[in-house]
């Protein structure tokens, strides 16, 4: 079956960009503490602000059958942490009579091991897994986490025949000499992999310009081991590249080179805001009226407002921003 959107229908903001995507974080637990995404002691949300799987899932159809979402991505925190995670994928399934395409996933692989197998019977997509080093000492030091169950779930989940993508955020003086290795070890596996720049949402505010690694300095590394042909430019946020002829690898250059100007995405927090840009310094609340019983057509004017009131995106912000939320509660 195919669906149409009339024009009318569509999810748009002030700047004319359309929103295809849905990124839907579950929850802000985490059992890493990656630096560059929460502080070393987060506290928790209490339960009671998180939205039930029944309450994502009536959002998750409103803007599946009304504004015109084709994919979903589900996120957290470790989204896996949440018990249930796996049947909420599987619920989803039932969006695709509606006009979903596509159902991902993103996490750091540690509970893959025991759920990949049915997170692929549930009907997931895709994965995009974190990881960061290849040396062990480093990666324990970035994540507060060993790397070892990370391996394992990385290959675990490439057993159960799920689409993957490695993502690493590279920070400088702390893993650009984990590029190159990351790259071996990503090759030799057959895994697509992607460079993340560091972008300033860290739990602890302590991101500077001069801790990004740009895409420029990441290509020269790569420069040093592989012949590098830049490929042409997609609809992705990721620019991609093709490394001796055989293996491509993408940066997803936030900082240095924004893709703002052809976002198509938009949050939702476990809390059930609406965040439409990362760099929104504040989110728009849906859980009070989704539990104050309002209508569809109510809680889709407030989603077709915050959206329409998206800002142009890092362009507008280019530097820290304090918000009321920190990267383990928006999901990436
Ligand atoms: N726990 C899962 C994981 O690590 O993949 C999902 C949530 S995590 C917040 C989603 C993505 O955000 C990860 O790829 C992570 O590397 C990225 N991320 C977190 N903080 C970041 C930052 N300050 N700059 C760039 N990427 C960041
Ligand atoms: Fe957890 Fe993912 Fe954030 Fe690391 S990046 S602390 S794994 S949510």
């Amino acid at each position: 079956m195919t669906f149409s959107l009339d024009q009318g229908r569509q999810l748009q903001d002030r700047f004319g960009r359309s929103k295809h995507k849905l990124r839907i974080s579950i929850t802000d637990r985490c059992n890493m503490r990656c630096h560059y995404c929460m502080p070393e002691d987060p506290a928790w949300l209490p339960r009671s602000q998180i939205l039930s799987f029944e309450e994502l899932l009536r959002l998750a159809g409103l803007f599946v059958r009304e504004l015109g979402i084709r994919s979903i991505r589900i996120t957290g925190g470790e989204p896996l942490l949440r018990k249930g995670a796996v049947d909420f994928i599987a619920a989803l399934q039932a969006l695709r009579a509606e006009g979903l395409e596509r159902v991902s996933l993103t996490s750091n692989a540690t509970l893959l091991e025991r759920h990949a197998a049915g997170l692929k019977a549930a009907g997931l997509d895709d994965i995009n897994i974190s990881l960061d080093a290849m040396n062990p000492t480093l990666f324990e030091r970035m994540t507060k986490s060993p790397l070892e169950p990370v391996l394992r779930g990385i290959l675990a989940a490439r057993e159960a025949g799920l689409a993957i993508k490695l993502n690493a955020v590279v920070i400088r003086d702390e893993n650009e000499q984990e590029i190159l290795p990351l790259v071996a070890w990503a090759r030799e596996h057959g895994l697509p992999l992607r460079f993340i720049e560091f972008m300033p949402l860290d739990g602890k505010g302590g991101w500077r310009p001069e801790r990004v690694v740009p895409e420029a300095e990441i290509i020269a590394r790569l420069q040093q081991r592989y012949a590098v042909a830049a490929l042409p430019r997609t609809r992705e946020p990721a620019r991609y590249y093709l490394l001796d002829g055989d293996y491509r690898i993408g940066v997803i250059s936030t900082v240095s080179n924004p893709f703002c100007a052809s976002c198509d995405r938009v949050r939702l927090t476990a809390t059930g805001k609406i965040f439409p840009c990362l760099f929104s310094p504040r989110g728009v609340d849906l859980k009070h009226a989704l539990r104050a019983g309002a209508s569809d057509a109510e809680l889709i004017a407030r989603i077709r407002a915050a959206v329409w009131h998206k800002g142009k995106g890092f362009v507008d912000v280019a530097g820290y921003v304090q918000r009321d939320a920190t990267m383990h509660t928006l999901g990436g």
